[in-house]
């Protein structure tokens, strides 16, 4: 039988809850701690890890970006804060300069001349893999 988290509202305890498949959403869980009936389910760690792949899986995805327009920088640019975005990460001054300047329009060929260090990090994701 499948368990379930969830956080009681009224003994405000983290609580485990077995139940069926056939019973999940249809019989309300009670607290095995204070029989209170106001729990509310929580998402386990593990269910949100595997989101957490999946999610940064699609990223390395070059089809997953399917607006993107790599002839216009301000589409790309809208890309590029998506992607630092869904990473939860700070990308570094220079990632956000360069971010800027698509915006602004400019080429990424240029803002790569001019930004020689961009990409280097990380190894991949610079300017360079999106040139044709
Ligand atoms: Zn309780």
């Amino acid at each position: 039988m499948p368990a379930y988290e969830y956080r009681c509202a009224d003994c405000r305890r983290r609580v485990t809850v077995f139940q069926s498949y056939s019973d999940y959403g249809k019989i309300q869980p009670v607290c095995p701690e204070c029989g209170g009936q106001r729990l509310q389910r929580l998402i386990s760690r593990t269910r949100f890890a595997r989101s957490e792949e999946s999610r940064l899986e699609s990223l390395s995805d070059p089809s997953a970006w399917g607006d993107v327009d790599e002839k216009d920088p301000r589409s790309m640019a809208k890309m590029m804060r998506r992607m630092g975005g869904e990473l939860g990460e700070e990308m570094g001054p220079e990632f956000g300069e360069a971010v800027d300047r698509l915006e602004a329009g400019e080429s990424p060929e240029e803002i790569d001349r001019s930004m020689p260090g961009l990409g280097d990090d990380s190894g991949s994701g610079g300017l360079d893999d999106l040139d044709d």
